[in-house]
């Protein structure tokens, strides 16, 4: 029998609107412009960090180079002029990075990277994760997750109360043994929206520059977020008690509509919520999935 899972996203996705988790967790129905380059970006970065911290290396160069080959021989689904001009940028993104942390992080080691967990709950359901970096400070001792970011701006308080880091935190000590209770977010912002008059590949090419030519500015980690013992347990008693609410409506057949007033921003479902129509929708399937792992597969021809 299929295990149904949750993750963070899909919790908050079912807490905000019942019926875009049944679309989109349910049904598995995903805007065509998810499949853009948005996401895309960062799936790259992820990438390149993880190969990167993987290795224990600073080599920008060789991380782009992996992405690069990994292209060539996979060129399915992707249109390489747009692909070459992201990973032209990422080079440069990445120099900007190192720049910006390469002295900061020398007492930094990498015990895992990409760490994926799952976690059983009481309810049947299993909660699902992936931690990009389990880090140990090599002065002090101690554990901490690791998260890189790549919005193109950082609401704070959607960090500090939306519990994505608590989630992480469980998931590593019960599922995964380790001792942690902080998570360090990592972000490396992208830049601006692409000019009216501009080509995607143009944006790709022109966004490395901007970054590394004033670095400083987008890359920031703010200070590590610890939980009490007490946040933790309690995400974990929420978490289940939601995965029963989801169970409910699935056997129900009921996921309610709710569009809140306050909404920031469009909600990608729209025009299938309110009419209907499914046109420019596709069902999906996992985007370059060996891309997430293409650092963690050593002794490969991706390696
Ligand atoms: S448009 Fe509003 S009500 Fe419809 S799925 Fe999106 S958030 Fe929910």
């Amino acid at each position: 029998m299929e295990m149904k899972s949750i993750t963070h996203s899909s919790k908050e996705c079912f807490l905000e609107c019942p019926y875009r988790y049944f679309l989109e967790y349910i049904r598995l129905l995903t805007p065509s412009a998810a499949a853009a380059p948005y996401l895309t970006w960062g799936q790259l970065v992820h990438a390149a960090l993880g190969w990167m911290s993987e290795r224990e290396t600073m080599d920008t160069e060789g991380a782009v180079e992996a992405l690069r080959e990994y292209f060539e021989e996979h060129p399915e689904g992707v249109q390489i002029d747009l692909v070459d001009a992201m990973l032209y940028s990422l080079d440069k993104v990445l120099k900007g990075w190192q720049l910006k942390w390469a002295e900061k992080d020398k007492d930094l080691e990498t015990v895992m990277s990409e760490v994926p967990f799952e976690m059983p709950l009481p309810s049947g359901y299993v909660f699902k994760g992936k931690i990009d970096r389990i880090v140990k400070d090599k002065k002090t001792g101690k554990l901490l997750l690791w998260e890189w970011k790549t919005p193109s701006r950082v609401i704070w308080q959607n960090y500090l109360l939306g519990g994505q880091g608590l989630g992480y935190v469980l998931g590593a000590r019960e599922a995964l043994g380790f001792d942690v209770d902080t998570i360090q977010y990592d972000f490396l912002l992208k830049p601006a929206n692409k000019r009216q008059y501009e080509t995607e590949v143009d944006y790709w090419e022109r966004i490395g520059e901007s970054v590394l030519l004033s670095y400083d500015k987008y890359f920031f980690r703010p200070d590590p977020l610890t939980y009490r013992e007490e946040e933790i347990r309690r995400y974990k008693v929420e978490l289940d008690d939601i995965t029963q609410m989801i169970e409910f409506c699935r056997r129900e057949g009921i996921f309610p509509k709710h569009h809140a007033a306050n909404r920031f921003g469009k909600c990608a479902f729209e025009r299938v919520c309110l009419y209907g129509d499914e046109n420019g929708y596709f069902v999906r399937e996992n985007f370059h999935p060996e891309l997430e792992s293409i650092h963690v597969k050593p002794g490969t021809d991706e390696d």
